[in-house]
């Protein structure tokens, strides 16, 4: 079954005929997750609405009864429930977000709305971020559905807008407000682990994401008595501000391993030979710009706001921190940062939100696991955290336990992390035909 036949006759899709051995491209979940793509999702183009009609379309078609709900126009979430045969299971509950960040063209390669699919991959902004999900979830379950299948357990489909930008008009928006939509869901899974990590020659360690850390925004204000651009000014807050910057990026915090943590870091130290665990993850290639940050708590300072006119010293400056803290490590955060800073500058709270860690046990583990290794016999797969924050923290408020599990199967040279929110951002095809497998097999089996 394929999708091309609805594919936009004036945006043709363009296909490589460098590699004719490469039979994934036109498959139904590329063609699919292209068409999504070429949907401006993004808060500078068309928002949500365009994609999820298209998704809306899709589940119409496979009989199920959806929602479409907006809590600002064009600001749209659809939701489908499945009904499972066993009444008295637990439901799960699948969330993937509609929305992309924006892209600049002229950067990329390719214009990042056209969803072209070429030299192996579907290119364009939300190929990773995370149409792939959505594309490989509807086709799995229209395989599934179209034979007659039935899930053992309801299965709750939440299409979700806003992600990106904190969830107000998704999925915070459904958790406050439209509860009842999740009723019965124990488990969940989302963003944005179960990629593959090539860790020797063919074989695969799948990373599972069940911790995510949390969020501390963070401002550091210094003050002074300003004045005179002409005079001596030993307590300067610019001078000061840059001062308190300076000792966070050198302070080492020292390592701080979460339980989501143990097992890779482990793994990774016999795979690497070493028995530093930092050494170990930078050591996992393209994927260690994601690994290493889930070792301790990190603050970045992201943006400086200082000063009145060229011959004026301000009475005050301030740095935003984006600040990040490991599951279980939340009092050491903000700890550390006022033993640190606190005799230079004030630290004050801006954003809070909780880390969340899941026990890598239970039936939906257990079918992930499974899953993977049907579709990839020799590999492993691992509990990780990741540093990013997703709507998981969303739904864990309703008791939802949650895992980041978009299955990919990645060649080892790809740079994963630099695909999200990055120029180029693409997924090989053949990723995606092992994702919509993977999946088929664990909705058979949870
Ligand atoms: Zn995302």
């Amino acid at each position: 079954m394929t999708v091309s036949s609805s594919a936009s006759p004036n945006m043709p899709i363009s296909r490589s005929h460098a590699n004719d051995s490469n039979v994934d491209d036109s498959s139904a979940v590329s063609l699919l997750c292209s068409e999504l793509i070429r949907h401006d999702s993004s808060a500078l183009g068309e928002l949500e609405r365009g994609v999820a009609e298209r998704v809306a379309e899709e589940l119409s078609n496979m009989s199920l009864e959806v929602q479409v709900l907006e809590q600002q126009p064009r600001r749209t979430n659809v939701v489908t429930r499945i009904t499972g045969t066993d009444s008295t299971a637990p439901a799960l509950l699948v969330h993937i977000h509609l929305d992309v960040v924006p892209a600049v063209p002229g950067t990329w390669r390719v214009p990042p709305y056209s969803g072209e699919i070429r030299d192996g991959c579907v290119w364009g902004r939300g190929a990773v971020d995370m149409k792939n999900m959505a594309a490989m979830t509807l086709v799995a379950l229209r395989e599934l559905l179209g034979r007659g299948w039935r899930p053992r357990r309801d299965i709750v489909l939440a299409f979700v807008a806003d992600e990106e930008l904190g969830g107000a008009a998704g999925a915070r928006w459904l958790v406050e407000e439209h509860a009842e939509l999740f009723q019965g869901c124990s488990e969940a899974i989302g963003e944005a682990g179960g990629f593959s990590h090539e860790y020797a020659p063919n074989r695969r360690a799948y990373l599972v994401q069940s911790g995510e850390k949390g969020i501390g925004w963070l401002r550091l204000v210094a003050h002074g008595p300003g004045g005179h651009g002409s005079m001596m000014h030993k307590e300067n807050p610019i001078v000061r501000l840059s001062e308190a910057i300076q000792r966070l990026d050198r302070h080492d915090f020292g390592l701080q391993l979460c339980n989501s943590m143990t097992e890779l870091v482990d793994a990774a130290k016999k795979w690497n030979n070493t028995d530093d665990a930092e050494t170990a993850l930078h050591r996992t290639g393209p994927l260690a710009k994601l690994l290493v940050p889930t070792l301790r708590n990190t603050y970045n300072a992201t943006e400086i706001h200082a000063g009145l006119q060229h011959n004026v010293v301000p009475p005050r400056a301030e740095a935003l921190i984006d600040g990040r803290f490991v599951p279980g490590f939340e009092t050491e955060f903000y700890q550390d940062i006022e033993n640190l800073l606190g005799d230079l500058v004030e630290v004050q709270p801006v954003f809070h939100n909780s880390a969340l860690e899941t026990p890598f046990t239970g039936p939906i583990p257990e079918a992930i696991t499974r899953a993977l290794a049907a579709e990839d016999p020799q590999s492993i797969t691992v509990p990780t955290c990741l540093p990013i924050g997703t709507d998981a923290k969303h739904f864990a408020r309703l008791g939802i336990k949650c895992y980041g599990f978009v299955p990919l199967q990645l060649p080892s040279s790809f740079d994963f992390p630099a695909m999200f929110h990055g120029v180029d951002e693409r997924v090989p095809t053949a990723a995606l035909n092992f994702g919509q497998r993977v999946l088929q097999r664990f909705f058979e089996s949870c």
